[in-house]
């Protein structure tokens, strides 16, 4: 029950451990389509660019910084947690002036104080997660996708824990690069960076004045194949990663076959019920307000009185393996549950029982 690696269908685990086959065979070009055309619905972004690439959701971070900063671009941070800070690092690596607008932890920052950054100083592009699987806090898109409309400022959203598990309309919110990982909502194991982009990136790509910096993540690389993979055309840059693709393309099939409306809504049902399971407990969350609590996974603070390691240990002897904190400043006062994916209501039974089991046992 950890936010990534999460479990998988045994179909996605079938697909992955066929004998791999060339990456220019006819099978294997359809199967690549077929992913590229699906990450478009699953996104919600029709006339967006889809780009699957070997590497862990960092490297699609990576993607996105690499190609839409040149040195001495402005770009503006909105953190929710860890992975706040990662992107505002990697963006300075590729030479943008970074202003971070930091939350409290477990809140989100308000839209006035983004709007008064905005208003103060002209960026080109601001990031945001959408569910920092840090504090399980989740950032509304549609308020960043309106703002970096109002502003034009490019949004780039990192959905590694929201893609598949979380609503979001890439187009319809104004969203210009969504990015994720394979091994969370996604439901592939890790080794797949996924990501879309609007028009609106492409052009600011395309329009750039100095090449991109990180030779891997070019899209002047990647984009012909991405093209001719649509089209039904082999193309080579770099080896795809076959077996992954296979399996992403299972998961996709699967995600659109239960549907985006039911698949949210089972998400939302699953970690409100844990969540109510955890209150009535007497447990709290990390999120302040249960409206930005995340779908995908929750955080929770430990019972006062009850060290963490003592509790990770309990649960563990339930066979339910579960994550500790990972924001430095509260690390060891709180656990993580994800909840996302393949998981079902026994899922969230038998963790909440193991919960409940551990507290007895270390109160006594
Ligand atoms: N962003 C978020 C919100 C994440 O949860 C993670 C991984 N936990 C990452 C980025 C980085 O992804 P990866 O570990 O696949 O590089």
């Amino acid at each position: 029950m950890i936010p990534g690696p999460i479990e998988f269908e045994p179909a996605v685990l079938q697909a992955l451990g066929a004998p791999t086959v060339s990456h220019t065979a006819p099978g294997f070009i359809d199967l690549f389509g077929n992913c590229l055309r699906m990450m478009k619905k699953v996104w919600e972004c029709p006339d967006g660019q889809a780009f699957i690439m070997a590497g862990s959701g960092t490297l699609a971070m990576d993607m996105a910084g690499a190609n839409l900063i040149e040195p001495g671009d402005k770009a503006l941070v909105i953190s929710t947690g860890y992975f706040g800070e990662r992107f505002a690092e990697l963006l300075k690596r590729y030479g943008a002036q970074v202003k971070i607008l930091r939350a409290e932890a477990g809140k989100t920052v308000p839209e006035s104080e983004i709007e008064d950054a905005l208003r103060d100083e002209k960026f080109k592009l601001m990031t945001f997660t959408h569910v920092d699987t840090s504090t399980a806090v989740r950032v509304d898109p549609r308020l960043i996708g309106a703002l970096g409309k109002k502003y034009d400022v490019l949004t780039v959203l990192d959905g590694v824990c929201s893609v598949g598990g979380e609503e979001m309309r890439q187009s319809g919110w104004d969203i210009d690069v969504a990015l994720t990982a394979s091994q969370k909502a996604i439901g592939v194991p890790p080794g797949l960076a996924l990501l879309v982009a609007s028009q609106r990136a492409m052009d600011a790509w395309k329009s750039r004045k100095v090449p991109v910096s990180n030779y891997y993540c070019d899209w002047s690389n990647w984009l012909p194949i991405m093209r001719a993979y649509e089209q039904g055309r082999p193309s080579y840059f770099g080896t795809p990663a076959v077996n992954l693709i296979a399996a992403l393309e299972v998961s996709l099939r699967l995600i659109l076959e239960e549907g985006m409306e039911n698949r949210i809504t089972r998400h939302k049902e699953l970690a409100s019920e844990f969540r109510y399971a955890m209150a009535d407990l007497g447990l709290r969350m990390l999120p302040g307000r249960e409206s930005d609590a995340a779908n995908t996974l929750s955080a929770i603070y430990f019972p006062k009185g009850v060290a963490g390691s003592d509790f990770l240990t309990s649960m563990a002897k339930s066979d339910v393996i579960v994550a500790p904190g990972l924001l430095p400043s509260l690390k060891t006062e709180y656990f993580r549950v994800g909840h996302m994916g393949a998981v079902n209501r026994s899922d969230i039974v038998s963790t909440v029982a193991a919960v409940e089991k551990a507290l007895e046992q270390l109160k006594k």
